[in-house]
Parts: structure tokens; sequence; C-alpha cells
């Protein structure tokens, strides 16, 4: 059996400073010069010190800690990690890893897999072994660390859990989506040594770099060769892990409290308010969905997006849920993609949705109308009610003139009504398709079918 645990890092999402963890330097900056976002606290100049750290970073590493099940630290504290590398211009990195650490957030679980750690720390800045060049535009940005134990079974599992884990952080907002996530993959099989597999960037090379992983540490324990604990390198143009070095044990980095900086209070009243705006989370969601009475698909997709489940909420409240689950979940999603738009970018509300949805549930417009009212409204916002009886969009709920309307589609095409008379059913298809024209499309095409084999 193979177990698998992850070291996930993303950077945080800040929505309002947008600034370095310990200095006043742009941390979303996108592509710019190298090293034009800089001073002397993150490139590390002679007599620099850090600032406090950032609030809002330091905000969202507990509310990634309270979504994942964590206990948060009562007290934070920053340490000095030192290695020597050129990406860190003062020899030491400050992270809340390490260890005698107090990371953020400790014995969580989500989803099944125990989260051991949640931990903030900043990024070093960026090296160039090629050209020796060194750009510190990132050195100092915030970055989190969800550390999970190695409860993992499978890379298919791996992947199932950090989808719907991203799609659980999207709700908060609190990685930063366009920049991605980085993971390195602790791995074994049976009587093999915990192998950690550095660096792996995307959801398909972590599944390609575990099950490389397997087959390799099989061929060891096949062939017999000795082998202990150590790290790889993930080679993602050729599908291998390479041998990078023995592991090293936290006393190789020398880690001490950083003297610099306060160690930071977490107060009950600070938690109790984090908490109280936190949203559920998505696997909460789809089971009170399921108990609505959503199918389990519709569920899933409804609570893959913040904005749809919240959506769903409010206009369920007045709308059959399961009319409105099917509406958002197909004609949403789809005038949403039509238009080229994220979820965000759409300004339809429920103030569109309810009406529009509330006129197809008690039949006063059909689903057909139902569709052309949610393309229009994809283009420009207007009142649904108003729309439909200024463009006479009622469904024909008047019987008489619904069979005026047959009645004439009849008379007009007796060739199609002699081909369904002589088995053909599919040819009262035409005669649907004529009386919907008739009927501006308001027609509810059942009742026309009703009727049609009735004066047929
Ligand atoms: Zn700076």
């Amino acid at each position: 059996m193979v177990r698998i645990g992850l070291e996930i890092h993303g950077y945080v999402n800040l929505e309002q400073t947008k600034k370095k963890l310990f200095c006043e330097c742009f941390a979303e900056h996108g592509e710019v010069s190298p090293n034009t976002n800089i001073c002397p606290v993150c490139t590390g100049q002679p007599g620099s010190k850090p600032m406090l750290p950032n609030k809002e970073a330091i905000d969202k590493a507990v509310e990634i800690g309270l979504m994942l099940g964590c206990k948060i630290s009562p007290k934070l504290m920053f340490q000095r990690k030192h290695y020597s590398y050129p990406d860190l211009p003062n020899g030491y990195q400050k992270t809340m890893s390490g260890s005698y650490s107090m990371p953020v957030g400790i014995n969580g679980k989500f989803l099944g897999i125990g989260i051991q750690q949640v931990h903030l720390e900043e990024d070093p800045a960026r090296y160039e072994p090629s050209t020796g060049k060194v750009d510190y535009n990132r050195s100092g940005v915030p970055l989190i660390e969800i550390v999970t134990a190695p409860d993992f079974t499978s890379a298919e599992q791996v992947e199932n859990w950090l989808k719907k884990l991203m799609t659980t952080l999207a709700y908060i907002k609190a990685i930063h989506k366009d920049a991605g996530i980085k993971a390195d993959v602790n791995i074994n099989i049976e009587r093999h040594p915990r192998v950690e597999v550095k660096n792996v960037n995307s959801f398909s090379s972590i599944v390609r770099a575990i099950n490389a992983e397997e087959k390799r540490q099989k061929k060891v324990l096949e062939s017999k060769e000795k082998t202990e604990q150590h790290t790889r390198a993930w080679d993602d143009l050729n599908g291998v892990t390479h041998f990078m070095r023995s592991k090293e044990t936290a006393e190789d980095y020398m880690f001490i409290p950083e003297p610099d900086l306060p160690v930071i209070d977490i107060k009950d009243d600070y938690l109790a308010k984090l908490k109280s705006r936190l949203p559920e989370r998505p696997d909460e969601k789809i089971k009170k969905y399921e108990n609505m009475g959503i199918e389990k698909e519709n569920a899933e997709v409804l609570a893959s997006e913040i904005i749809l489940a919240e959506l769903f909420e409010k206009i369920s409240k007045s709308v059959d849920p399961i009319l409105t689950a099917k509406w958002l979940r197909r004609e949403f999603v789809r005038i949403t993609n039509y238009n080229q738009k994220e979820l965000d970018e759409m300004k339809i509300t429920e103030k569109e949705l309810i009406p529009l949805l509330k006129l197809i549930q008690h039949n006063k417009i059909t689903e057909k109308t139902g569709q052309k009212i949610m393309n229009e409204l994809g283009l420009k916002l207007f009142d649904v009610e108003k729309y439909v009886k200024d463009n006479r969009l009622e469904a024909v709920s008047d019987k008489g003139d619904l069979e005026k309307f047959c009645r004439e589609a009849i008379k007009e095409n007796p060739k199609v009504v002699d081909d369904y008379k002589n088995g053909n059913e599919k040819a009262v298809n035409f005669l649907i398709g004529q009386i919907m024209r008739k009927s501006r499309g308001t027609a509810s095409p059942d009742e026309v079918l009703r009727l049609l084999k009735k004066l047929i």
C-alpha cells in the first residue's frame, strides 16, 4: 500500500493591502521588470528590520486554519530558518514552521484527511542559476503552507481532495488563484523509507509524480537495493524523479525565534469575529442541498462556486429549490459561458431570477421563453415581469386560442396529418413547431401535443 502526504504552498490572496509580509512593497505586481518592487527590508540590506507582519495576511492564514478544522494557536511566532542560497538575502527565511514552531493551526481535518499544520512564511527571491541573477520582486510575499498527514492512499484520491480544497479556499478567497499552488509530496510504499518529492507545480504533475515514484519504489524493493529516507526532485519533462539530497533534519536549519518581531497574541474575541464571517464549507452545503431534494450532481455544481451557492440559497427561499437548482446549473452557467464571463462578472442577481423562475414555476411562461429571457438578461438587466407583459410573452393559457392554433395547423398541413395517421409519430413534431410559431413560442409543447392528439 502507498501512503502519501502533502505540503501545499500557495500565495495568500490579499484583497485589500496587496503588500508583502514585512514591508510596504507590492505583493501582487503582475509582470514588471526584475527588482522594481523592492526596498531595503525585502532585499535584506544591512541594518534593515522587518515591519510588523501584514495583518491581512495573518487574518487569511487564520481563516484557512479555521476552514480546515484546525485548532488555532493562541500565540503566533516567526522563526528564522537558516540556509545559504542566493534567493535568501538574509541567509534565513522568516517562517512559522520549524522545530520550536507555533503554527497558525494544528490538528485539523478536511474531508477525511488530517491537517497537521497550517503556517505562514515569506517567499524567498527568485534565483536563476543559469545567469546568476536574483530577482527580489517576490522576496517577502506571504506564502501559506498546508501540511497534511500521510493519509492518502492513491494519486486519484490526492487529486480529488486537492480540487475540493481549492474550491473550499476559494469560498474565502484565501489563496491567489492565478498564481497556482506548489506541492512537496511525501510518499512511500510498504517497507520503502519515506521519500519527499520537491516542487511539483500542478495537479496533473502531482498525479504523475506520485505514480512515477510509486513505480520506482516498487522496483527498488524488488531489487533489494539498500535505500534510506531522502529528498528527490521532480523532472516534469521526462516524468521521473531524481535524487536530490539526503533528508535534512530540523537541526540543519538552525531555527531560532525571530528577535526582530514580537509574538502575536491571538485573542478569543478576534477568533470569534473571524469565525462569524466564515461561510459554510462546500461539503456542508452539498449535504444541505441533498436534504432539500436536489440531485447530488446538481448539488455539487451549485456548491462548486460560492456565487452559485449563495444565489441558490437566496432564490430557493421563494422558488421551488429543484427548479432553481436546475435553472442555475444549466441556464445560468450556460449564459455565463456564452458571454465568456466568470460567474463573479455576471450582473444578474436574485432580483431578476426570482421573478423569472416564479413565472416558469407557475407555468406563466414556457421554459423556452424563460431561456430567451435568460439570454437577454445576459446582455442587459431589466424588469422581468414588465418585459414579459410588454412583449406579450405569457404562455397561451387560453384553451380557446391554443385550440384555434391547433385546428389551423391541422388544416394547413393535410399531408403531415396523413403521415401521422399512417403511423409516422415524428410527423407531429412539425405540427407542434407550426403552433409554437403561431403562439410566438408561448405555448406549452406538452399541452399542444395533448390537444393535437385529441383533435386528429
Ligand atoms: Zn520591500
